[in-house]
């Protein structure tokens, strides 16, 4: 979900339909509502965080208070933490006109503490970072005033932000995120999906490791990766709920996304009939980003070794280092959580037993005839692991089963 506690949705007012601005902020119960549902299906979500708050400076259109106090000296373009924001307007009509920023961010904080969300950054302001510009009221049409809201790529004006800004304004979004919910971001979406390939390297530079913006971007490789191959459905009416079963029976995985606009056009128990979809549809797993994350750039080297005519050890090297932990090892997410590794056998063989590389047995799930799930427990401060899975071929009458390869390695 993108947007919540994003100032630019409050001052720029003349938008295209699809965009929804001056929208009552999410309320604490409706968030407690949407841990509940996202508990009931086992399902985790990922939040595109805006950290800063900007002033327009306007002190007849509302009063702003920080930490419950007025702010006097107001000025347009001046950036504050917004957890600690409240913004009331008073002129112009409105459907709610008080913004508490800050009973929002400790409701999103207490699911966040609950594990159900995890906070990732949708840049710092969601703003243009030119805001003398903006603040002078620079003319530029009305139907392009939205425009103003991409960050890390001029779209108002078509030009490229300095490599310099988009760092500043990406490790403020770091730095704020971290302090703010003691969780390092480690997935970068950026605002209005607007960004050049400098961007791109910046993120990567400052320890995220994938990039999502319709595209794909897995920053834990050098060169960078661009993967065009996860879909995104976003939930947006008229597109919620139309299956495509092309893509479901494709067996990729895809980004569900939406806005905290949609759910003032849904009410937030919508969410649930939401998801029901999916699972119907045949998807298995709800994850967030910072799971797929892990899945995505875990590092895996497997190892197949004979063992007689009808055994077969299996050694295999997980590195989760890649999957995040720039200055902070719990932004791995295998660190406090199992590593569902998938083993694919040779029709007629099954996976007898496992162990790591401290002996201890791990759990072993069929999934099928071929399939096995071991669970790795969580790497805490470790990034690295072995785990021996111990195979056996179960011989039947017609002995067609098939051999394991002599010896073979595969890395990914
Ligand atoms: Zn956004």
């Amino acid at each position: 979900m993108d947007d919540p506690q994003t100032s630019s949705k409050i001052w720029i007012a003349r938008v295209p339909r699809r965009f929804r601005t001056r929208f009552p902020e999410l309320t604490p119960a409706e968030w407690a509502l949407m841990g509940r549902i996202l508990r009931m299906y086992r399902a985790r979500m990922s939040l595109m965080y805006v950290s800063g708050f900007v002033d327009n400076g306007d002190t007849r259109m509302g009063v702003l208070f920080r930490r419950g106090r007025r702010v006097r000296d107001r000025r347009c373009g001046r950036i504050f933490p917004v957890r600690e924001i409240r913004y009331v307007a008073q002129h112009g009509t409105w459907p709610d006109p008080v913004y508490d920023f800050v009973a929002e961010y400790r409701a999103i904080r207490a699911l966040v503490r609950a594990g159900r969300i995890d906070i990732e950054s949708h840049g710092d302001i969601h703003m243009t970072p030119f805001l003398n510009e903006w603040c002078r009221q620079r003319p530029i049409p009305p139907d392009r005033e939205h425009l103003w809201m991409a960050e890390f790529y001029d779209l108002a004006f078509q030009r490229p932000v300095p490599r310099g800004i988009q760092r500043r304004r990406l490790a403020r979004s770091v730095f704020r995120i971290q302090r703010y919910f003691d969780m390092r971001p480690i997935v970068f979406a950026p605002p209005l999906h607007a960004y050049d390939t400098v961007t791109v390297q910046v993120a990567q530079r400052l320890g995220f490791v994938l990039l999502h913006a319709q595209t794909l971007y897995d920053l834990s490789r050098s060169p960078i990766l661009k993967i065009v191959r996860l879909p995104t459905v976003w939930a947006h009416l008229p597109l919620a709920g139309r299956p495509d079963p092309h893509l479901d029976a494709s067996g990729l995985p895809i980004v569900v996304g939406w806005h905290d606009s949609d759910l003032r056009i849904h009410p937030v128990a919508w969410l649930r009939h939401y998801l029901r979809v999916f699972i119907q549809r045949g998807y298995t797993r709800l994850i967030g980003f910072r799971a797929f994350a892990g899945l995505m750039t875990a590092r895996v080297a497997a190892r197949y070794v004979p063992r007689g005519p009808d055994g077969a050890r299996i050694q295999i090297d997980l590195d989760i280092a890649p999957t995040g932990g720039a200055g902070d090892p719990d932004s791995r997410y295998f660190a406090r959580h199992a590593f569902p590794l998938r083993a694919h056998l040779p029709g007629g063989w099954r996976v007898v037993h496992g162990f790591d590389k401290s002996g201890r047995n791990l759990d072993i799930i069929r999934m099928d005839t071929a399939q096995w799930e071991i669970r790795v427990p969580p790497f805490g401060s470790h990034t690295r692991t072995r785990v021996i899975l111990d195979c056996r071929r179960v011989r039947s009458r017609s002995d067609e089963t098939p051999a394991f390869p002599a010896t073979r390695e595969s890395h990914s």
